[in-house]
């Protein structure tokens, strides 16, 4: 154990609290995991390997960053909250931890993380889960794989399958870039504070190339034909996508003009969005 970053990270919660250092902030998904056994458990299921660079999301008080140092990483760890980010300077000291203080959805990820391959862990602030993960599937390359936490019905959504209930836009567009996989449920038992929902644990692996040749379909006018669609997920397609893609067009793709949103998988959808493309042209 690194002794300057892992010690008791319960110990450092209750500690925290006692003394009143700090209120946690629900607006930015404070709930920390205070349990080891969870901590090390994560920081396993990122099948790090010593001297992986690891990026991780809020590490809060630092208890999942300790665990993956203890596995032999380098973290590089953004932190919005500056009371935080104070308690965390410390970590730094081991030669293997960085503290950034910053917004996951506004930091530029070619100054963090330049162009090196990464994995990410993270136990995520759950407000901000979708669009911290989606950035970075868009627009950090760099990051090859992930395990994180999520509350329990935004990892369904994301993992979900074509033709079920909780198969979405969001994730339609992270089939685009990545594979995802239900890795298992985590107790309320080992927050502090207890949070009020559930919490799951995803692995998202990026592909070696993305679903659709960008070159046959462009990825933001695919984001604009599922979303235009999902906005009447109960009608067929024929009916919401009515005026913008011709029966020529479906029969071109493939695709069924009478099928719902939530049956299409990315590949269907860049079928589409091509014979829409070429229709037009
Ligand atoms: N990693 C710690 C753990 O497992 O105990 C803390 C996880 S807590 C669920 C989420 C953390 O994300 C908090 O420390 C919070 O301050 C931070 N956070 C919230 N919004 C953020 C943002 N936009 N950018 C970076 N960090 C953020």
């Amino acid at each position: 154990m690194h002794a300057a970053t892992s010690d008791n990270p319960e110990a450092r919660a209750r500690e925290a609290y006692s003394l009143g250092l700090l209120v946690p902030k629900r607006s930015l998904g404070q709930n920390f995991v205070i349990d080891p056994n969870t901590l090390r458990k994560i920081a396993w299921l990122g099948r790090l390997h010593p001297g992986d660079r690891v990026l991780e999301i809020g590490p809060g008080l630092g208890a999942l960053t300790g665990a993956l140092v203890d596995a032999g990483a380098f973290v590089t760890a953004v932190e919005i909250d500056r009371r935080l980010v104070e308690r965390l300077r410390p970590m730094e000291r081991s030669g293997r931890v960085r503290i950034v203080e910053g917004d996951i959805l506004r930091i530029s990820f070619d100054e963090i993380l330049g162009q090196d391959r990464w994995k990410m862990v993270s136990n995520l602030p759950y407000n901000i889960a979708t669009p911290a993960v989606m950035r970075i599937l868009e627009d950090a390359p760099q990051v090859e794989s992930m395990v994180v936490m999520a509350q329990r019905e935004v990892a369904r959504r994301w993992t979900a399958r074509p033709g079920s209930s909780t198969y979405s836009a969001v994730t339609v567009r992270m089939s685009y870039f990545a594979t995802s996989q239900l890795l298992g449920t985590v107790s309320r038992n080992v927050f502090v504070p207890r949070p009020r929902v559930e919490s799951s644990l995803v692995q998202i692996k990026r592909l070696p190339e993305v679903a659709v040749d960008p070159t046959v379909a462009g990825y933001a006018s695919m984001v604009e034909l599922i979303y235009a669609s999902y906005r009447h997920r109960r009608k067929m397609l024929r009916h919401s996508l009515a005026g913008w893609c011709s029966q020529e067009a479906f029969l071109h793709a493939g695709v069924s003009p009478e099928s719902r949103p939530q049956e299409l998988s990315i590949i269907e959808w860049g079928r589409l969005a091509a014979a829409i493309r070429s229709g037009d042209s």
